[in-house]
């Protein structure tokens, strides 16, 4: 660095930076000094550019340093907005107290804040969860580990694949990756980091933390444990190699123990509806592909609990939709239960409202970093379960009754905590004051002493008021000097023999008595011994948390699990939705169905048409959907894989009735637009994921396809279009929505039993195109884009030409050029029967160059924007 090679002409404090900057190359080092933390050279220059704060320079040998600095107590919204941008920062505090020795004042870093790795509850947001996920690429395959550090939650698991290694990830969509030393810019690691909708911060860690025989020996001695059997980490070198890099990351970053990771436990495979990461992000099931936010998504919708923990359960929930129908039922009960009684819903949220981040407030106090606040939060919050408790022990739901254990579990330490800390307790523990008189008779006694020390000092102040004469004479007090009384100038010929000069000011003097001091040493004293005994009635208090970690743990869960049960009832009560059909059939049967985002975003006096949707894999497995742009194509294959979605959750749907037979796995493939950042193009992107699809469905699927083919010409395209449908009815049998502007392929339902078409039904009114949004069966109105030419107003003599031209073209020859020839309604001829365009007309009729212009002219034409 640019420093470095002066490091010898450098001051002691200069260089005791540099070693310390050494020691954390990676980090942004916030080097305190006084009051300030300051940054030097690149971490300034970039520091300054971000937080946009001035960039000066510290001169020193006149080698001029780059130096930015912030106020030390305005220090956390720098550091929050730094970690937003993906950065590490490294607090380096001063550890001795100034003056302590010679010297320079000794210097270390005592957290290292990263994307993952926040525990600040201001830096948290309340409703997300916060992982750090740890990858440890093996020979074959991957081993990963989540770990959220604010809550101590800890999974670990192994995947074969990119694809099934993300799928992973993205349920919970890490803030940031941690990846052996030297794989941060491997492909690998890139082509996971593309995959995520929400791209996380990389980290680096050294190898030896991944290798799976350490990281197994650290990890038995975290969590004392002989063997890691009881994880169902025996024979899982990848997962466990992830799992203690990990842990070993937080306890590096947070110098902390980590007392409150207390369990961690192996994601098996399967178990949970698989949704690849761009079928969760196309359906904005979490976020909006348009802004990344949650309003307009599913989330969005659906989330309408009333605390931080329900909302990251929710969240959890909706990544990861179930597969099991005992456990799906088990929900379902459970928000049947709910939606059906209004008055236990206002009763819950009443008590949920008051509950604060039971979690997060634990694992804050856990790592060492709490305050009185915390023990307050915790405590009112605590003071509200028995509440809840009572509600949920009315419940027939046995999802619900089962509630009511945890949340009954921690009457002592709640009463504990009430009567121990203030109402409202002081931001920090040194202001002190935060124990409730009466709790500890020693600590009142001092509490006394002190007070009336400075009782007595005002006594003294009025006497020596009287005593001198001066009425403006005042006991102050500061921290150099202590308490002494200051005289003005104009009273100064006033002050008796015994008072003793201290110190001259511009306008008065300061002045000390021998029993002004000996009151103060009364009161310092006792004040002193005071905060040292409430610090440690803190810590004592602190360690009854800890002590209780894993039942406020299962408290937390209960209270998370009532919310978001709760959350889906509301929804279910005044959304209008329905308990649907959970079984084992091939059977997905929608009656009334709505979309839950689209309807909810409707404007006042638009009203969402409701659409059937019925599929069977044994009959009608694929639906062709055909009809003009903007009729509603999308929306409506959208609502259905929502709905299944929905209903594996464990949530009512937005139907007025829904039969689902259980799926394992939802695929998508629709509009390529947000994968253009990828560099990529979008064709091949369309093609990838098709691919994926093809040898990944099974019988049990869901695919939904939108305008597959769009991406080439029009004969390639509709060729993959046709020859994918064949495939999926041929191979695979999952239930498919195919939606398509090629309205050639309504006529594969002619050669495949199991294809339907249907279309959606528009009407042209008063020269409008009037949008029915209904589904109807059969195919769409073919010669419909000359239509939206007409009514886009194209001179009517063009539209006159275009009707002779369609007309020519389907009955012109038709020329296949060696390509495989499509049946055409039944028969096999190679002539198009009449009203069908030609398909492989490669060379298609001859026309003349004025009739070639108008063909130009139509082709240019951008539908899709008129
Ligand atoms: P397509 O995929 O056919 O181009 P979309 O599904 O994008 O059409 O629908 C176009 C618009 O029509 C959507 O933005 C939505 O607001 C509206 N829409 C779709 N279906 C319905 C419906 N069933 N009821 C009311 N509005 C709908």
């Amino acid at each position: 660095s640019a420093g470095a090679r002066e490091i010898g002409a450098l001051t002691p404090m200069m260089r005791q930076y540099l070693e310390v900057k050494a020691l954390n190359p990676d980090a942004i080092l916030f080097f305190r000094l006084g009051d300030f933390y300051e940054m030097f050279f690149e971490d300034a220059v970039r520091a300054s550019e971000l937080l946009q704060i001035t960039l000066t320079a510290r001169a020193k040998n006149a080698e001029k340093v780059p130096m930015a600095g912030v106020p030390y107590h305005s220090a956390r919204r720098y550091i929050t907005r730094l970690v937003e941008h993906g950065l590490k920062v490294a607090i380096c505090e001063q550890v001795d107290e100034p003056g302590a020795g010679p010297g320079i004042v000794r210097r270390e870093v005592t957290r290292v804040i990263t994307p993952g790795m926040v525990l600040d509850e201001e830096a948290l947001e309340p409703r997300a969860s916060n992982f750090l996920a740890a990858v440890y690429p093996g020979a074959e395959g991957f081993g990963a580990a989540l770990l959220e550090a604010s809550t101590g939650e800890f999974f670990s698991l192994e995947a074969d694949t990119t694809q099934e290694l993300v799928e992973a990830l993205a349920r919970v969509e890490p803030r940031e990756l941690l990846v052996p030393e030297g794989h941060r810019d491997s492909p690998e690691t890139a082509l996971v980091v593309s995959r995520l909708s929400r791209a996380p911060a990389v980290a680096e860690l050294e190898k030896a933390a991944f290798e799976p025989a350490r990281a197994a020996a650290f990890l038995r001695g975290h969590f004392a444990v002989q063997s890691l059997e009881a994880f169902g980490l025996q024979d899982a070198p990848l997962a466990t190699g992830a799992a203690g890099a990990a842990l070993r990351y937080l306890k590096d970053t947070q110098k902390t123990d980590a007392a409150h990771v207390d369990r961690l436990s192996r994601q098996q495979r399967g178990g949970h509806l698989l949704m690849d990461e761009s079928s969760r992000a196309n359906l904005e099931v979490l976020r909006t592909l348009r802004d990344g936010g949650r309003k307009g998504s599913l989330l969005g919708v659906l989330d309408r609990t009333a605390t931080g923990l329900g909302a990251r359960k929710l969240a959890r929930w909706l990544g990861a939709p179930l597969c099991s129908r005992p456990e799906i039922t088990a929900r379902l009960d459970a928000v049947e239960e709910l939606s059906q009684r209004s008055v236990w819903r206002e009763e819950l949220t009443g008590a949920l409202k008051e509950v604060g981040d039971i979690e997060r407030l634990c694992g804050r106090l856990s790592l060492g970093a709490g305050n009185a606040r915390d023990l307050r939060g915790l405590a009112v919050s605590l003071a509200q379960l028995p509440r809840l408790a009572a509600v949920l022990a009315r419940c027939e739901a046995g999802l619900l009754k089962a509630l009511g254990g945890p949340l009954g579990a921690l009457p002592e330490l709640t009463e504990l905590l009430l009567r121990a800390v203030v109402d409202e307790p002081p931001a920090t523990l040194k202001e002190g004051n935060f124990i409730r008189p009466g709790f500890h008779a020693e600590l009142d006694k001092l509490v006394a002493l002190a007070t009336q020390g400075k009782d007595y000092l005002l006594v003294l102040e009025t006497r020596e008021k009287e005593r001198t004469g001066i009425s403006s004479l005042k006991v102050r007090y500061n921290r150099v000097f202590g308490y002494y009384l200051e005289v003005t100038k104009s009273n100064l010929h006033l002050v008796p023999a015994d008072y003793i000069r201290k110190q001259t000011m511009a306008g008065a003097e300061r002045f000390i008595t021998p029993e002004l001091k000996e009151y103060e040493e009364k009161v310092l004293t006792a004040d002193e011994q005071r905060g040292t005994l409430e610090l440690e009635l803190f810590e004592q208090l602190r360690a009854q948390v800890v002590k209780e970690a894993p039942r406020l743990r299962s408290a937390a869960e209960a209270v998370a699990t009532a919310d978001a049960l709760l959350s889906l009832a509301r929804c279910a009560a005044e959304y209008g939705y329905v308990r649907p059909v959970v079984d084992d059939s091939e059977v997905l049967s929608i009656t009334g169905g709505r979309h839950p985002v689209v309807e909810r975003m409707l404007g006042a006096g638009e009203a969402f048409v409701p659409n059937d949707v019925k599929m069977d894999s044994g009959e009608s497995q694929i639906l062709i959907i055909t009809g003009p742009n903007m009729a509603g194509k999308s929306t409506v294959m959208r609502q259905v894989a929502l709905t299944v979605l929905m209903a594996q959750v464990g949530s009512f749907v937005p139907a007025s009735a829904a039969r689902i037979g259980l799926c394992d796995r939802i695929f998508t493939r629709v509009g390529a637009a947000d994968n253009l950042a990828r560099g990529q193009s979008t064709f091949m992107v369309e093609m990838t994921e098709t691919s994926h699809i093809l040898h990944h469905a099974t019988r049990r699927s869901l695919v939904v396809l939108d305008e597959i083919g769009r991406g080439t010409s029009t004969y390639d395209g509709l060729s993959i279009a046709w020859a994918v449908a064949e495939h999926l009815h041929d191979k695979s049998g999952a239930r498919t929505l195919f939606a398509t502007h090629y309205h050639e392929l309504v006529d594969l339902a002619r050669e495949k039993p199991r294809v339907k078409n249907l279309c959606i039904a528009v009407r042209e009114q008063g020269g409008k195109v009037l949008f029915l949004r209904k589904l109807v069966p059969g195919g769409a109105n073919r010669s419909y884009g000359i239509e939206v030419a007409r009514l886009a107003g194209l001179p009517p003599e063009v539209v006159a030409r275009a009707r002779d031209i369609l007309q020519n073209l389907e009955s012109g020859e038709f020329d296949d050029n060696g390509k495989p020839r499509l049946a055409r309604r039944g028969s096999r001829s190679s002539a198009p029967a009449p009203g069908q365009l030609g398909l492989f007309g490669g060379g298609g009729p001859k026309l003349e160059p004025a009739q070639q212009k108008v063909l130009e002219s139509l082709k240019a034409t951008k539908v899709d924007e008129l």
